[in-house]
Order: C-alpha cells, then sequence, then structure tokens
C-alpha cells in the first residue's frame, strides 16, 4: 500500500469519526446449533453467545428476547389485539384459542455466563440475566443458553403450517440479545410490531429430517447437505454484519436461483405448484432489476444472497431474506417482493430502532418501493408516490393522526401507525426530495447508506447527512413533519396589479412552512417562481426556478412581486408538480377569470 493511499485512508477513518464522534454499538457472536423433532414441532437448542459491550457503560444485567413467549393466551401481544378497536385480522382473538400443543414457547433450561451458572427471570417475552460478574466497557463475555422451543400454529409471521402450506417459518424464533444503545436497554414486551437488534455474526447448526428443505438468513456453509442419504441433514448458515437470523422449512421447497449485474446471488423457494411456479419463475427476472436499481440509486446491497422465501402470512423483511405469501397475482408478488427486499436497506443494513423510529424504516422502503415500481412498470409516473400523498391526507381529513416520534407499539390504532409510518414517511422523503432537488437528495441518500451501513442511524444522523450534502439546515422540517402533526396549506389570498408589476399574496394557513413554488401560465410560457424559507438558510439549486427572497416562518403571508403585467397572467398555481402534501389544493389556483380585474380570495 502506497503511503498516498494510507493518507487517503486515514482521511476517511477520521472524517466518519467527526461525523459520528461519540457513536458506538454492541456486538453479538451467536453460534447455534437446533435439533428439531418434526413430529412434536419442537426443537431444542444450544446458543454460545459472545456479548461485547462496547459502551461507555458497565452493565450489571441484559436482556434477552423469547419471541415466541407471545403465542400464549394471555400474553401482552393477546391482550394488545383483543383490546385495540382495529385489530390485525390474522391475530384477532386467535392466541386466546390456542391449545397446549399450538402455543409457541422458549423453556430455557440453563445460562451460563463465562461457564458459570447465573440467575435469570422470565416475564412473558423478555427474560433478564443478573450478571454474575459485571461487564466492563470494552470487555466481552460468553453465554451459553440450554434451551427447548415449540414453534407455535401460524398466527402472525412465525409458526407452523400457515396458510398456504408451508410446514415452518421460523424467524423470531431463539432467544435474542437485547439491543443496548445510547438510549438505553430496550425491553420491549413484543406485541408482533417492530424489532432492534445487536449486530454481529450468526454461524447456525439446524438438524431436521431429512426431508426438509431450509433456506434463509446467511450462507449455506455445506450446500453438499442436500445430497446427504441419512435420516436427518444438518444445515450450516453464516451470515455476518446481521442483527437477526431467520429461515424456514418445507419438504415441497423447490429453490432457483439467478444473480444481480454485480453478482449477489439471489435465491427462491416455493411449493411445488403447478399454479405459481410460472410467477415464481417471471419473479426472478424482475428481482434481479429491482436489485440493481437500488444498487444504483441507493447504495449497494453489500451480502452475498438474498432469498426470497414462499413463508409467513403475507410479506415480512429479515436480514439476508424475506417470507412472503406466493400464491396471490404475479403483479402482487412482484410488489410484496419489491418491499421486502429493499427492507434489507431500510432496516437491514440502516438498522434504524423501528420501535421509536418506524417511519425511516416502513417510510423509506416505500417510497424505494414506488420508485422501483414505477421503473419495473415503465410507468414514468409524474410523482409515483401519489398513493402515500392521498392516504396521508385521507389521515388527516379523518383526524386519526399521531405524531410520527409515537412510539410504534402506542399508536391508539393500527391504522394511524400504518398511514403515519408507510405513507408519512414515504412523504417525508418525498417532500425532502422537492426541498433538496433530486441530484443533492438522491447523494444524499447514499451517502446516508455508506456512512451508516451496519449501524443504527437515528433521525438526527439521518438529518445531518442530508444537511452536510445540501449544505442547508433542515431542523425546522424534521421538527415539524415528525414531532408535530400540523398540515402544509399554501393560499393564493390576493391578486393585484403594482405599476407595471404584479403582486400575489400568498398565505400561510398551515401550521407547517416549506419552500414553495408558483407557476405562472403566460399566453404562451411558463415561469415558476421559488420562494425558499429564512430558516434552510440557502436555497434549492435550481436554474430553472426564478429564486425569490426567503420567507421568514413567523411571517403568516409573502408578497410575490413579478415582472409581469396582470393581463399577461392566465393561471397561477402554487406547487403545480403536488410534491407538497398541501392539505387543501382548492386554494392553491388562481384562475384569472377576467385578466384586467385584480383577484380576491374568499377561501
Ligand atoms: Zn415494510
Amino acid at each position: 500500500m502506497t503511503r498516498f493511499c494510507i493518507a487517503i485512508i486515514l482521511l476517511l477513518i477520521s472524517e466518519n469519526c467527526i461525523s459520528q464522534h461519540g457513536y458506538w454499538q454492541q456486538k453479538v457472536d451467536y453460534e447455534m446449533d437446533i435439533v428439531f423433532d418434526h413430529e412434536k414441532h419442537q426443537f431444542s437448542g444450544k446458543q454460545n453467545l459472545v456479548y461485547t459491550n462496547h459502551s461507555p457503560d458497565t452493565l450489571n444485567r441484559v436482556f434477552f428476547h423469547l419471541y415466541f413467549n407471545a403465542f400464549q393466551p394471555g400474553s401482552s401481544m393477546d391482550v394488545r389485539s383483543r383490546t385495540i378497536s382495529d385489530p390485525d385480522p390474522r391475530i384477532k382473538d386467535r392466541i386466546q384459542t390456542l391449545s397446549e400443543s399450538e402455543v409457541g414457547y422458549h423453556k430455557i433450561h440453563s445460562i451460563l455466563q463465562d461457564g458459570q451458572p447465573v440467575r435469570y427471570t422470565v416475564e412473558g417475552t423478555l427474560m433478564t440475566i443478573m450478571l454474575n460478574s459485571p461487564l466492563l466497557p470494552n470487555t466481552s463475555c460468553t453465554f451459553h443458553l440450554d434451551f427447548e422451543s415449540q414453534v407455535p400454529v401460524q398466527i402472525r409471521r412465525s409458526g407452523r403450517n400457515n396458510s398456504e402450506g408451508v410446514d415452518y417459518t421460523m424467524t423470531q424464533w431463539y432467544p435474542k440479545m437485547a439491543e443496548y444503545d445510547a438510549d438505553g436497554w430496550h425491553t420491549d414486551p413484543y406485541v408482533c410490531r417492530e424489532f432492534h437488534g445487536v449486530f454481529g455474526t450468526f454461524d447456525v447448526n439446524i438438524t431436521l429430517d431429512s426431508q426438509y428443505v431450509v433456506g434463509g438468513t446467511g450462507v449455506l456453509q455445506n450446500p453438499e447437505v442436500t445430497q446427504t442419504k441419512s435420516e436427518s441433514r444438518t444445515w450450516r448458515f453464516v451470515a455476518e454484519n446481521v442483527h437477526d437470523f431467520a429461515w424456514a422449512a418445507d419438504p415441497e421447497f423447490v429453490r432457483s436461483s439467478a444473480f444481480t449485474s454485480n453478482g449477489t446471488e439471489l435465491n427462491f423457494y416455493h411449493l411445488k405448484d403447478t399454479t405459481i411456479n410460472d410467477n415464481w419463475h417471471r419473479l426472478e427476472e424482475q428481482t434481479v432489476k429491482l436489485f440493481d436499481i437500488m444498487n444504483e440509486r441507493f447504495g449497494e446491497y453489500p451480502y452475498p444472497q438474498f432469498s426470497v422465501i414462499q413463508a409467513g402470512d403475507g410479506g415480512m423483511e429479515y436480514p439476508m431474506c424475506t417470507m412472503i405469501a406466493g400464491t396471490g397475482s404475479f403483479g402482487g408478488l412482484v410488489s410484496v417482493t419489491v418491499h421486502e427486499a429493499i427492507h434489507n436497506w431500510y432496516y437491514g443494513v440502516l438498522a434504524t430502532n423501528e420501535l421509536k423510529y418506524p417511519w425511516m424504516d416502513e417510510g423509506f422502503t416505500t417510497f424505494a418501493q414506488n420508485i422501483v415500481l414505477d421503473l419495473l412498470g415503465k410507468r414514468n409516473s409524474a410523482n409515483p408516490h401519489k398513493r402515500s400523498y392521498e392516504s396521508y391526507i385521507k389521515h388527516v381529513t379523518n383526524k386519526t393522526e399521531e405524531p410520527l416520534t409515537t412510539h410504534a407499539d402506542h399508536y391508539e390504532i393500527n391504522a394511524s401507525y400504518g398511514v403515519a409510518s408507510y405513507s408519512k414517511g414515504c412523504v417525508f422523503l418525498s417532500q425532502l426530495e422537492y426541498i433538496l432537488g433530486k441530484d443533492v437528495f438522491y447523494k444524499g441518500m447514499k451517502s446516508y447508506f455508506n456512512e451508516w451501513k451496519f449501524k443504527h442511524p437515528t433521525p438526527t444522523d439521518f438529518k445531518r447527512v442530508m444537511e452536510k450534502t445540501s449544505g442547508l439546515e433542515l431542523d425546522w422540517y424534521f421538527e415539524g413533519w415528525i414531532g408535530t402533526t400540523k398540515q402544509i396549506d399554501y393560499s393564493i389570498a390576493s391578486v393585484f396589479t403594482e405599476g407595471e408589476n404584479t403582486q400575489i399574496v400568498i398565505e400561510k394557513k398551515g401550521g407547517l412552512h416549506l419552500p414553495i413554488e408558483i407557476t405562472l401560465q403566460l399566453e404562451e410560457a411558463q415561469e415558476t417562481y421559488y420562494i425558499p424559507i429564512e430558516r434552510m438558510r440557502g436555497a434549492k439549486k435550481d436554474s430553472t426556478l426564478i429564486h425569490k427572497t426567503a420567507w421568514p416562518w413567523a411571517f403568516p403571508s409573502y408578497s410575490l412581486i413579478v415582472e409581469r403585467k396582470l393581463s399577461e397572467i392566465k393561471r397561477i398555481e402554487i406547487d403545480q408538480q403536488q410534491r407538497t402534501a398541501d392539505v387543501d389544493l382548492t386554494n392553491n389556483v388562481s384562475p384569472m377569470v377576467d385578466p384586467t380585474e385584480s383577484f380576491k380570495a374568499d377561501h
């Protein structure tokens, strides 16, 4: 390596440190041996976990999630589903009716810390381990767990015998170390919503009857296992830089493969079924295209493989794989694959705490999904996020909105969580693209991916990347759109002659402030004026716009003077492209009924 290269590397490292000063994260290294009894739907497990404390704190206790315990009558997940006013129809009261052989559980037989037994307690889906000796900063300890689990009947996401006949969907299926970060421990009881996990390596041996075909997270280390002639087979998967591990198994799985342009192996597992074989075959090409588009626009998928697996109960993301329903229409199959695969960017690699910021994984994924589906379908839509805008506006009209700062588990109703996370989260990015301009926005999205991959970025981390990329201040946008349920509503209040010019008075009727663009329709041309807001401390770089002075937030209105006679102007429109989620479009347009007359709005 030349001295020049070393200097460059040191510069990159120091720049990275400057942008993420003080950042730390914990590390896990799992080794698991699982022996499966498919007749009882149970398995015994041995887990060897090296846990490294990179925090500046001394830890006296640690926590594990025991997700399968949620599938028992009287669990928090069961009660939440029976008491929320709009329960997920897949759950409803189904947990309450599970028999002993149908529930899920993790029974912990013993836990050792560095070879010595430790005390532990279990409350629902959470286990607390009181450490024998405190875990000091920058030290590791090893936990050895002996456990036995029962796979629940498929209720939601994980379980056995799903509605399409897949035997095992093994997700959230092992005792999983809870995350400890700058916010402290994350010990949320599982009510079947979002996740937050510790990055590290997984080395997993799964032994089960040789009739089964297994697919999941990681890379299969012994592909020859499929040829083994014995009663049982041991499948060994290894995954690095992931925060979860999932797998699925069925005797009827057929596997096919394809490769992305840069060599990532894509694997497809579906049930042998003549009615779906063709759809799954056609899905391969679409998935290759999807990865190529994502790599080019949002950052390069960093793992060697990805599996699309028919399993679960709809679509759910896991590192390096997804479990999706497989019997629907081809369009539905593509759409769900696109969404769940994109989660490997926004969830898998950029592992935000989804419980605190569900809009950062669901909203960002929905945004990229809209772009990818538009390209795959060659639709060339003016606004591929239109449905997300409509869904958000409807939500505002229904008065069911809660701020995006709401914890994912604690939205009053499921619908509020859904619209906030998926639709309002998508509109957040779409408006940010409008605020920054397309080129700067995509440059920022790639920087965000590259700077924060394999980490847990927060909204502030994302904001800082976008600020540094654009040279604009963005706190006002994050505060308003995420922290409040205030709305955007600009209106043309009045238009009148001012000597040789025309004055257009724009009123800010909503509580949220955004830069605005006002398009004038002239006899044979259009021109668009751009009013940045003062707190941006700059403006979007776009030479097609006529730039005006900034609008200070405290001012309820803005007088736009244009060097046009009133008689020249046929129509005035705020946000012609409809990229802002303006809740009332009726007052955005000023038709010049009689171009010689001044106009005074009555709305
Ligand atoms: Zn999603």
